[in-house]
């Protein structure tokens, strides 16, 4: 009998710590699960390095990001039907961006807005729409921060300023020795070819004429039209052809300029110059 009652017990307590073990475990796994690593509606990282300006010059960069910069558990992008699909960073263009902005103040004593994008563009291409630029659902809260950053600084410069001046920096490597004007063939400075008309393309107004007057090649010349990399989603959701928009270039450097370091170097005080003469000239800034 008692031995009967001894079994019982010792079944009943292996059920009951057998019991005890599975709930505490499950208890494990679930706060494991209700803390995740961020948020749905949370980029999972800064998607970007923003600097806020006292003048009217916005420069912004989205594919400047090294591969080291990816999101972990995010695949990278297919791309499939994406026309002109690209997910290589531009190389040195982030620092190049960084540095013009730095020279300027250094040359001028003003801060002009700044704006780079943190995530490599394997992931996500800031310069594409919504609907092209990411695959995974994480990257839509980074998309969109990025994007309000772009359009709350571009309403402030509208809002200090009346207009503002936005240079889209890139790379590019098919025509490694040249630098290319996007601007959808004047359209998205629609507001500058109005104050200034062809004046805007010539060697003592115009960003490029001026750079092409300090030996830059520059493509294209004037009057020719922009035929390669004539502009992307930047310059052509935030160009002053839109009534909430500024004056919007997007330049593509060729590799030349950007691989070897005293070349870079030379690009960035020269830009840091022009950039500050074209700011002068357009705003009295
Ligand atoms: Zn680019």
């Amino acid at each position: 009998m008692n031995q009967r009652y001894m079994k019982n017990f010792l079944c009943l307590l292996v059920l009951v710590l057998l019991t005890f073990n599975c709930f505490a475990s499950d208890q494990g796994s679930s706060s494991s699960e209700s803390k995740p690593f961020h948020k749905e509606d949370e980029c999972a990282v800064q998607a970007y390095f923003f600097q806020a300006g006292n003048t009217p010059l916005f420069l912004s960069n989205e594919h400047g990001a090294e591969k080291s910069q990816v999101i972990a558990g995010v695949p990278l992008r297919k791309g499939i039907g994406v026309k002109k699909f690209n997910s290589k960073a531009d190389w040195y263009t982030a620092e190049i961006t960084l540095k013009v902005a730095q020279e300027y103040e250094r040359l001028t004593g003003k801060k002009p807005y700044v704006l780079i994008a943190n995530i490599h563009r394997s992931q996500i291409d800031f310069n594409r729409s919504a609907k092209l630029a990411y695959e995974h659902p994480s990257m839509k809260p980074c998309y969109d921060d990025f994007h309000g950053v772009v359009r709350s600084t571009v309403d402030e410069i509208r809002q200090r300023w009346a207009q503002g001046y936005l240079l889209d920096i890139h790379g590019q490597n098919k025509r490694p020795n040249y630098l290319i004007r996007g601007t959808y063939n004047g359209l998205t400075i629609k507001n500058l070819r109005e104050k200034e008309g062809g004046d805007v393309y010539q060697k003592k107004l115009g960003l490029f004429g001026r750079l092409s007057g300090l030996g830059y090649q520059v493509m294209p010349q004037y009057p020719q039209r922009e035929t390669i990399y004539r502009g992307g989603y930047v310059v052509k959701t935030y160009g002053s052809h839109r009534p909430d928009g500024i004056d919007a270039i997007q330049l593509e450097i060729g590799k030349y300029y950007r691989k070897d370091v005293s070349v870079r170097k030379q690009l960035i005080f020269d830009l840091a110059n022009v950039l500050s003469t074209r700011m002068n000239a357009i705003f009295k800034e």
